[in-house]
């Protein structure tokens, strides 16, 4: 399992001076969620084009708790390995779905080539209050790590070829981790280091946070990790904060609450232009701020938008810009569906 030593507060080995190298860089990362209709795939390459041209170390997209985008994601995630040269992260929940039923949805991704994963317990589906988690399921994210790690080595115990090739693309998975607890899930931030812990223990490689608005909640949650013995990588996850109809939605969905000052300062705003500036202003104070702390890297919940996202890591300085070349023609078009988790 890597191990890193990164900690909250900067430790002497970032203090000390020495030339900045290309990979000093934080990582930077985006999260997508399948496209809903086929109207929508087409808006939606317009956005990956425009975020693979920052190059971030990888884009992630979301998956329905109860399995309803397993042939949406699999699509976005088919085309982000074929179309570009970003390499996707695919969300995987379990608690809606059999062991058997999840085992063999791994070993769809991992027939299509696809070699990074997070792994999530996901969510029960909004307004379906008599809705009970699959008795054959996982119940914890950590099981699912296991699971993906023993699919993967019973793949390789199969065929040297296999083998080689997963010695050659190493597996990675990725986990949650929640900065204010988990309000929705009804557990706290002592709860959630319990099965971060966990999540490291099952072989997670590193973990990307839930959204926080304050970076000091990032920045404690690192420091009681570190405490604790989790010593995984963990990426902050920030939201561009400038649709205040978007934030009270993520407030409503996630349990995180949008600070009112910020909303009032979104909604005083006399033009959207002016709205934009103020909300980007609030999400790069809390981007330098966690960056200035440590952060290994900045993973941005983009909602299917380029822009905002992009003019938040202008603001962080972490723009890259490299062109990228046009996807090949005759893309195939994704089936529609109805995500019941959007991004969170
Ligand atoms: P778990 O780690 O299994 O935690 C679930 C509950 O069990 C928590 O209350 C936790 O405290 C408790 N628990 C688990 N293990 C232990 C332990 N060892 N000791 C004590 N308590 C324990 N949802 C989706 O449906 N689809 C997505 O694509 C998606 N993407 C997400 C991406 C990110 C970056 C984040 C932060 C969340 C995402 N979610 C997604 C939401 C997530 O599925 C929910 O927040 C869910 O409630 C918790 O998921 P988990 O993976 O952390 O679960």
């Amino acid at each position: 399992m890597p191990t890193t030593g990164f900690s909250g507060a900067p430790s002497p080995e970032r203090a000390a001076p020495r030339p900045a190298r290309a990979n000093d860089r934080p990582t930077v990362s985006f999260e997508l969620f399948p496209p809903r209709t086929p109207q929508t795939l087409e808006k939606l390459w317009t956005t990956v084009e425009a975020l693979a041209a920052v190059r971030p170390d990888f884009i992630s997209v979301t998956y329905g708790a109860s399995g309803s985008t397993r042939q949406t994601t699999r699509d976005l995630v088919r085309e982000l390995l074929a179309s570009t040269s970003v390499l996707p992260i695919a969300h995987l929940t379990c608690v809606g779905t059999s062991r058997d039923e999840v085992t063999a949805i791994i070993e769809e991704f991992l027939d299509e080539g696809v070699r990074s994963f997070l792994a999530l317990r996901g969510d029960p589906p909004a307004g379906q209050p008599d809705w009970r988690p699959n008795p054959a399921g996982l119940t914890r994210a950590s099981e699912l790590v296991d699971l993906i790690r023993e699919v993967e080595a019973a793949r390789c115990g199969l065929s040297p070829s296999q083998a080689l090739r997963g010695a050659a693309h190493r597996l990675s998975v990725a986990v949650a981790a929640f900065p204010n607890g988990n309000p929705i899930a009804g557990s706290s931030r002592e709860q959630d280091l319990r099965a971060l812990q966990a999540k490291q223990d099952a072989g997670a490689d590193f973990a990307i946070t839930q959204l926080f608005y304050d970076p000091q909640h990032y920045l404690d949650l690192v420091r009681d990790a570190r405490a604790a013995g989790i010593t995984i990588p963990i990426v902050a996850g920030l939201i561009p904060t400038t649709e205040p109809a978007r934030l009270l939605r993520v407030e409503a969905l996630s349990g995180i609450r949008v600070p009112r000052e910020l909303l009032a300062a979104l909604e005083a705003a006399d033009s959207p232009a002016q709205r934009h500036r103020v909300g980007i202003r609030a999400s790069v104070e809390v981007a330098k701020a966690v960056l200035d702390g440590g952060a290994p890297g900045l993973h941005i919940y983009t909602f299917n938008k380029h822009e905002a996202a992009l003019d938040l890591l202008e603001g962080a300085h972490l723009r890259g810009g490299a062109p990228m070349a046009p996807p090949p023609a005759g893309r195939p078009q994704s089936t529609p569906a109805q995500p019941d988790y959007i991004s969170i």
